[in-house]
């Protein structure tokens, strides 16, 4: 049965307390070895499906409340660019339909999903059309499958955003809008984030926010901002990555202690010195959460256990806490009875 009839729906467990959605699908399947980085094109979806469903279980496994369609980049243009428009349909149907079934398998949300396009120009009205059209085709597909939610995600342009707004409203429900956020808070055509926001909710999105290019720590100094200027909830789903004022995007990290990078730039698959531990997306979590931020999850980077770590920071038990860290048996580090003495004693060897 899907969550849809058979428990409460998006908005409303929106209303109650925070809802937590696992992003990133690209990343993890890339490190996985199913696509490719660079083009960054979700073909996994028709060649591997059984690999985006267990990625699908783990995250809701681990506390994801909404499984959201891995239609990312599986757009028109992406496809275009390489060379395999025509299976633009089929991935798309593909990737709805496995979403669906996980997400009525487990209980969870199944959220239908467009992003940015990478054609927008905000004086070219021409763009403005082939955005709108691309957006349809995707939503006209999606609309098969009755998804609780729609998300519209990574937008630099604000208005490519309001675009997306626009369109979403064919499917009739609860649609969450964020923006990525860039070197500096001002979308790529020059609107502030928070007006970006503010102008969103009047539009007619459901859930406002961020999500992707920032960390943690260059994410949250933006949420109080958004928090003030909406009076939807607000979404905030960082990359795990250890960002910094000088460097506040995954794109602008530099790892001067590594010499054997291609290009000296550690994104998209160089990241890992940087990946933020599981404690520091609860702390992230729990911060956000105080301010008022109730959609909360982890984009590009993510792994099931930074998911686990929120879902657990908000105050859930998901599936996956049964084997949360319990140190207490470690050979060495133990303070079990049941673990030998003359162990215990070897720790400080360690
Ligand atoms: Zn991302």
């Amino acid at each position: 049965m899907s969550a849809n009839a058979s428990g409460p729906g998006f908005m409303q467990r929106l209303a109650e307390g925070p809802v937590i959605c696992a992003e990133g699908y690209l990343f993890e399947l890339e490190r996985r070895g199913f696509l490719q980085a660079g083009a960054f094109v979700p073909i996994v979806v028709l060649e591997n499906p059984d690999a985006v469903r267990q990625l699908h279980v783990e995250f809701a496994r681990a506390g994801s409340d909404i499984i959201e369609a891995f239609t990312y980049y599986g757009h028109r243009e992406k496809l275009r660019l390489i060379g395999m428009e025509e299976v633009l349909e089929p991935l798309n149907r593909q990737a709805l339909q496995i979403a669906k079934d996980v997400a009525d398998e487990t209980g969870t949300l199944l959220a239908a999903n467009i992003c940015n396009t990478n054609i927008f120009e905000a004086d070219d009205p021409e763009t403005h059309a082939k955005v709108r059209a691309i957006f349809d085709e995707q939503l006209a597909w999606a609309a098969e499958f009755s998804p609780d939610l729609v998300i519209a995600e990574t937008f630099s342009f604000t208005g490519e955003a309001m675009i997306a707004v626009e369109a979403c409203k064919v499917l009739g429900v609860p649609m969450v809008v964020t923006m990525a956020v860039h070197a500096h808070p001002t979308s790529m055509d020059g609107v502030d984030l928070n007006e970006t926001c503010r102008m969103l909710e009047g539009a007619g999105a459901d859930v406002v926010g961020v999500n992707c290019i920032r960390g943690p720590d260059s994410m949250l100094p933006l949420l109080q901002g958004i928090r003030d200027a909406v009076s939807c909830p607000v979404a905030a789903l960082p990359v795990p990555y250890r960002t910094t004022d000088a460097m506040p995007t995954f794109q602008s990290l530099r790892d001067p202690g590594c010499h054997c990078i291609p290009d000296d730039r550690p994104f998209p698959v160089a990241l890992d010195p940087f990946t933020c531990n599981r404690y520091e997306l609860a702390e992230f979590a729990k911060a956000a959460y105080a301010m008022g931020v109730n959609y909360l999850g982890v984009c590009c980077g993510a792994g099931p256990h930074h998911i686990r770590a929120v879902a657990e920071a908000l105050g859930r038990r998901p599936e996956a806490s049964r084997f949360s860290p319990d140190m207490s048996k470690h050979a060495f580090f133990g303070t079990d009875a049941a673990v030998p003495e003359g162990y215990k004693k070897r720790a400080s060897l360690l």
